[in-house]
């Protein structure tokens, strides 16, 4: 079965988005069976893998709220061949509003994406930087959830908030949520600051933190805009090159959840 990982900081900015695309972006071209989860209205996944928010009809919103089976609104990229997206759209935003109501509505994103468990190998879903609902209802459909951290000023602010918000969900919603780690990003070796907040993250979550270390690099901040995901854009980047290891990370991690690749050796 596929293992569902939630990539969530309710701060904006530390490279949430970036990490999901690059991160299902390398499972994918490992040729694991990767899906994209765009949970966020602002859609940045979803053009991040050249989509037009604005074309999308159905989104991850429709199947939790309207109940349209997230089988039928997954898009396959022409990017590559093991990598899916299910999109998001602004309507999101409402999302929350209509969903108050629900009963279990907590569990919408749950009921929508582990039936596609067997389907993927990964499931990777890009949360918005909140802790509203949506992001309640991610981290309740996921197995684990992947934290990023920017190697900036503030690093660790926020952090509280978020762990303690994990340890409710562990206790009422997902009792089997568990920290897949905690991922440095925006590293720059030449500042002492980004060494310093290595240091204490390292310090103060030990065997919780990855070990690959995402640097600040011109590539990633460029492959959006081409709406491609680095590996894409430059292989041979040290953005590209630093995902492709954090998948490899994950992957070793996880050796008895992840299958192995589709076709993956004397087929091919
Ligand atoms: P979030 O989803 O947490 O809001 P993003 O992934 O959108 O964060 O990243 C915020 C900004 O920083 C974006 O413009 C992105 O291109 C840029 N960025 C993210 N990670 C890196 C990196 N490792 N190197 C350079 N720029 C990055
Ligand atoms: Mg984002």
């Amino acid at each position: 079965m596929g293992k569902i990982i939630a990539v969530a900081n309710q701060k904006g900015g530390v490279g949430k988005t970036t990490s999901s695309i690059n991160l299902a972006a390398s499972l994918a071209a490992l040729e694991y069976r990767t899906l994209l989860v765009d949970a966020d209205p602002q859609a940045n996944a979803t053009s991040g893998v050249g989509f037009d928010p604005k074309d999308i009809q159905n989104s991850i919103y429709e199947c939790m709220v309207d109940g349209i089976n997230a089988q039928d609104i997954i898009l396959q990229t022409t990017l590559l061949p093991h990598l899916d997206l299910m999109p998001s759209h602004i309507d999101l935003v409402g999302a929350e509003v209509e969903m108050i109501n629900l009963p279990n509505r907590e569990e919408k994103m749950k009921d929508a994406l582990r039936p596609l468990a067997d389907q993927y190998d990964f499931i990777i879903i890009d949360c918005s930087p909140s802790l509203g609902l949506i992001t309640v209802n991610a981290l309740t459909a996921a197995h684990s959830v992947i934290i990023p951290v920017q190697c900036e000023y503030f690093a660790l602010e926020g952090l509280g908030k978020l762990l303690n918000t994990v340890k409710i969900i562990q206790s009422r919603l997902n009792e089997d949520l568990e920290i897949e780690g905690i991922l440095l990003t925006m590293y720059d070796v030449r500042l002492r600051l980004s060494n310093q907040v290595v240091e204490e993250v390292k310090l103060h979550f030990q065997q919780l933190v990855f070990d690959t270390i995402i640097p600040r690099n011109v590539k990633l901040s460029e492959s959006p805009s081409f709406g491609i995901p680095v590996i894409l854009h430059d292989a041979e980047s040290k953005g590209s090159l630093s995902y492709l290891n954090l998948a490899r990370e994950i992957v070793e991690k996880n050796i008895e959840a992840a299958d192995e690749p589709e076709e993956a050796t004397e087929d091919t």
